[in-house]
C-alpha cells in the first residue's frame, strides 16, 4: 500500500545551509516518527514558499541517504498572509500501514498556514497528548510554570472516576452501573501555584489516584462516552476561564481543538517503562520491569483502539519523540513551538 506523510518546517534565513539543515531535520523527524525504512520511500515532493530560493531542499534528502526515491521541488503560489520562509514536503512511502496511521510533522510553527485566518479563532492553550509515560505531566508542569498558565491533568479526572468505581465495588466491565453512578461523582479541582489538586465529592484524592489499579480502571471508564462527555465539559470550562497547559489523550483532537499550540509526545515503550520504574523506585515501591512493560502496552492498546476519542495526534500537532531526550530538552522543544 502507498501512504503519504506531510511535513513542514520554517527556516530562519534564505541560505543553502539553513534550508538544507531544516529540511534534514524535518525528514529525519518524519522517518523516526513513522518508523520508515529509507528504501521504502518512493518519492518526495518538496515545495518552498516564494521567499526561499537559495537552494533546492531535495539535496538534503540525498544527503541523509534517500538515494532511490524520485524527488521534485516547486515554488508555491503566494497566498497573502500565509506562513513565510517555509519548506513543505509530501513523502510517499510503501507500507503495510494505513494512511490514517501516518504521523505528519510540522516543525517550528509550520503548522500555521494562514495565520491571518487561523489565529482569530485560537485560544491561549497548550494541548499535550501522548501515551502513558511519554513525559506529558512532568513537562506540562514546567511549561505551565514558564508561561504562567495553569496545568490541567485530565488523566487525573478519569482516574478519579475509576477510583470511585473501585471504591464502590462496581465491576469495570459493567458500563450500565458506571453510568448510573456518574451523577453522584462530583469532581472538583483546585489550583495551588498553578498545580492541580483533585477532589472526589469534596475529598482530596490527588495522591490516592496514583496507583496501577486506578490507572487501569481509568482506562476502562474512559472508553464510556457518557463519562467523557461529563469530564470534557469540566475541562472546556476551565480552559474558557484560564490560560491552560492541558494534558491527556484527546486534548488536541477533541477537548481543545482550537488550542494555539498542540503537541503530541511519544517515546519507545522500553524508555517509558524505565521512566515508570524510576518513579516507583523513588517512592520506594517494588516493581517488576516486565509487568510494567505489559501494563503500558495494554493501556496504550486500549486507549488507541477505543471508539470514542481514542489516543491520537491531532493533524496540526507537533509530534516529538522524547526517547533519549532529557525533560529540559523536551521543554525547550515545546517552548520553541509555543514561541513560534
Ligand atoms: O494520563 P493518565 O495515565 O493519568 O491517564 C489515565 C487514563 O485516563 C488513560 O490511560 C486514558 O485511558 C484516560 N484518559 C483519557 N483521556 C484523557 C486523559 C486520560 O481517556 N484526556
Amino acid at each position: 500500500m502507498n501512504c503519504c506523510i506531510r511535513g513542514a518546517v520554517t527556516v530562519e534565513e534564505n541560505s543553502r545551509e539553513c534550508i538544507w539543515e531544516n529540511t534534514k531535520l524535518m525528514l529525519n523527524e518524519i522517518i523516526n516518527a513513522n518508523n520508515i525504512n529509507i528504501e521504502d520511500i518512493v518519492s518526495i515532493y518538496f515545495t518552498c514558499t516564494r521567499d526561499l530560493d537559495a537552494a533546492y531542499p531535495a539535496v538534503a534528502a540525498r544527503e541523509i541517504g534517500i538515494v532511490d526515491a524520485a524527488l521534485m521541488c516547486v515554488q508555491e503560489l503566494y497566498v497573502k498572509g500565509s506562513l513565510e520562509m517555509c519548506v513543505r514536503a509530501a513523502v510517499n512511502i510503501e507500507t503495510y500501514k494505513r494512511q490514517k496511521d501516518m504521523k505528519h510533522i510540522y516543525l517550528k510553527g509550520a503548522q500555521r498556514l494562514r495565520p491571518d485566518i487561523v489565529n482569530k479563532s485560537k485560544i491561549d492553550a497548550v494541548a499535550i497528548d501522548g501515551p502513558a509515560g511519554s513525559g506529558k505531566s512532568t513537562v506540562a508542569k514546567l511549561i505551565s510554570k514558564e508561561l504562567g498558565y495553569i496545568y490541567v491533568d485530565t488523566g487525573a479526572m478519569y482516574r478519579t472516576v475509576g477510583l470511585c468505581c473501585l471504591n464502590k465495588g462496581i465491576s469495570l466491565d459493567d458500563n450500565e452501573k458506571i453510568k448510573e453512578v456518574l451523577p453522584y461523582v462530583d469532581i472538583s479541582l483546585e489550583f495551588d501555584k498553578g498545580i492541580q489538586k483533585i477532589f472526589l465529592n469534596g475529598r482530596d484524592v490527588t495522591d490516592e489516584i496514583r496507583t496501577q489499579p486506578v490507572a487501569e480502571a481509568a482506562s476502562k471508564v474512559a472508553a464510556i462516552p457518557e463519562v467523557r462527555t461529563q469530564l470534557v465539559e469540566i475541562q472546556r470550562k476551565i480552559a474558557e476561564k484560564n490560560k491552560v497547559v492541558m494534558d491527556g489523550r484527546d486534548i488536541g483532537t477533541n477537548v481543545l481543538k482550537n488550542a494555539k499550540t498542540k503537541i503530541y509526545l511519544d517515546a519507545d515503550v522500553s524508555e517509558r517503562a524505565k521512566r515508570r520504574c524510576n518513579e516507583l523506585d523513588e517512592k520506594g515501591i517494588t516493581f517488576d520491569y516486565d509487568n510494567i512493560v505489559k501494563e503500558i502496552v495494554e493501556r496504550d492498546n486500549y486507549d488507541k483502539n477505543r471508539e470514542v476519542n481514542p489516543l491520537a495526534a491531532a493533524k496540526d500537532a507537533v509530534v516529538i519523540d522524547t526517547t533519549g531526550l532529557t525533560i529540559e530538552q523536551v521543554k525547550d522543544k515545546i517552548m520553541s513551538v509555543v514561541r513560534d
